[in-house]
């Protein structure tokens, strides 16, 4: 008997919660700004609940860079649009939802 997903009520191996996130999520930004600290960093706007905390972990581990995520955002040091959106598709992410500013 499998693990039952507690969001949806399927068993953990058919369920898809993580991908209906993925295609619920209706447009990511992804743009660069300064920091208080006048260093470029990449902003990705969009993303809510676990996704925000899963998604920082992934593209901080992919580009190898600091960064941290709060209030919808997440904040990754050094500009990384281009690589953030094509890793963002990779994950799920129709590219049809990423604006890239
Ligand atoms: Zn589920």
């Amino acid at each position: 008997m499998s693990e039952i997903c507690p969001k949806c009520g399927l068993p953990m191996d058919i369920h898809a919660c993580d991908e209906l996130a993925k295609q619920s999520v209706a447009q990511i930004r992804v743009y660069t700004t300064k920091s208080r600290y006048q260093k470029l960093v990449t902003i990705v706007e969009g993303l809510k609940g676990e996704e925000l905390g899963s998604t920082t972990k992934e593209l901080k581990h992919k580009l190898a860079c600091g960064g941290t995520f709060k209030d919808g955002l997440i904040v990754l040091q050094g500009n990384h649009k281009e690589k953030t959106v094509a890793y963002l598709q990779k994950m799920g992410y129709s590219k049809d939802v990423i604006k890239l500013n």
